[in-house]
């Protein structure tokens, strides 16, 4: 059906015991492309699917707005697992969609790199899509000599702003082994602990140290502070995503910044994309609150400096 598992018989398993007949799927732009069978087989047993075109970014961010609007009693989402421990205001079903394929290459390529730079003990962790595959990386770890250890209370599940699998566990070991496409959660994990970071990503087929690209962020993070002690007027963005509305967060910042003697706006924004805040000119820096990662991922799209909330911490010690 497709290379991830988006687990259909339990959906409408799900979908029947709840009695939804309308439901809208939604899913990170990645995964779109393969839903096409999984909204096929969805209708063929007699649902009324929708695909939902925007972006979805993590288990934080529920379409319930969109779902209420088009009439869909049920969410299914996908890619993610639960984020809040909040009810949801449509019922939802997550689906984590797990990568299918054969990594046992991989496991093998990246115990045997680990083992080569002289590590002793590994710490692994992984993003949605990978973590079934911890348990296959750990034995390729310890087949090669090397000790591998796993969070038990997460099991080794890392999200883009949560990487307590790894903090767990640094002080038990010498490294830690990602799995896992891209650098945004290997990246994640390199700036919360100080051991060395390796990404073993299935998409690329390589083993990268994730030393040289953490060294740069940090440059261009305190850039991007330290250029936000010039500004004299700040944005402060409330995004309104079911997990990352922050508005006590927002106003207390505001109030801080004033205190400093700095003007500061609240703007609420659905998505806090540059296109919609590039209109803002009045504002010499924006701090995004809510979810932590999008000021440091688009910091390059945008001519200003664009910090989150812990970053507004450090730009607060120095003014
Ligand atoms: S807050 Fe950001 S990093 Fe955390 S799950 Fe949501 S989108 Fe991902």
């Amino acid at each position: 059906m497709s290379d991830y598992d988006f687990e259909l018989e339990r959906v409408i398993r799900e979908a029947r015991g709840r009695g939804a007949r309308a439901i809208l799927i939604q899913a990170p732009d990645g995964l779109k492309q393969h839903l096409a069978e999984f909204y096929a087989r969805l209708e063929a047993e007699g649902f009324s699917p929708m695909i939902s075109a925007d972006p979805c970014y993590g288990g934080c961010d529920l379409a319930e707005d969109e779902a209420r609007r088009v009439g869909a009693d049920m969410i299914v989402h996908i890619g993610h697992h639960r984020f809040s421990c909040a009810d949801e205001a449509v019922p939802t079903v997550y689906v984590p969609a797990a990568h299918i394929a054969d990594l046992s290459w991989l496991a093998e390529k990246a115990a045997g790199l680990l083992a080569r730079r002289g590590f002793r003990s590994a710490g692994l962790v992984a993003n949605t899509q990978h973590q079934p595959y911890i348990g296959e990386f750990a034995r390729a770890l310890e087949a090669a000599g090397v000790r591998a250890v796993v969070d038990r209370k997460t099991g080794g599940l890392v999200l883009g702003c949560r990487t307590a699998a790894a903090t767990a566990i640094e002080g038990d070991v010498d490294a830690f082994l990602f799995i896992g496409g891209g650098d945004f959660h290997a990246l994640g994990v390199a700036k919360a602990v100080d051991k060395e970071v390796y990404a073993a990503d299935p998409y690329r087929g390589e083993v990268k140290d994730m030393a040289p690209i953490k060294k740069k962020e940090l440059a261009k993070r305190w850039w991007s502070i330290m250029e936000a002690t010039r500004a004299k007027t700040f944005g402060v963005v409330v995004v309104a995503k079911s997990g990352q509305l922050d508005m006590e967060g927002a106003r207390s910042l505001k109030a801080r910044l004033e205190g400093k003697g700095k003007r500061a706006f609240i703007i609420a924004a659905g998505e806090a994309s540059w296109e919609r805040l590039a209109g803002f000119s009045f504002a010499d820096a924006l701090v995004v609150t809510g979810c932590p990662r999008v000021a440091p991922d688009n910091q390059a799209s945008y001519p200003k400096p664009v910090l989150n909330m812990q970053e507004c911490e450090e730009l607060l010690k120095r003014l």
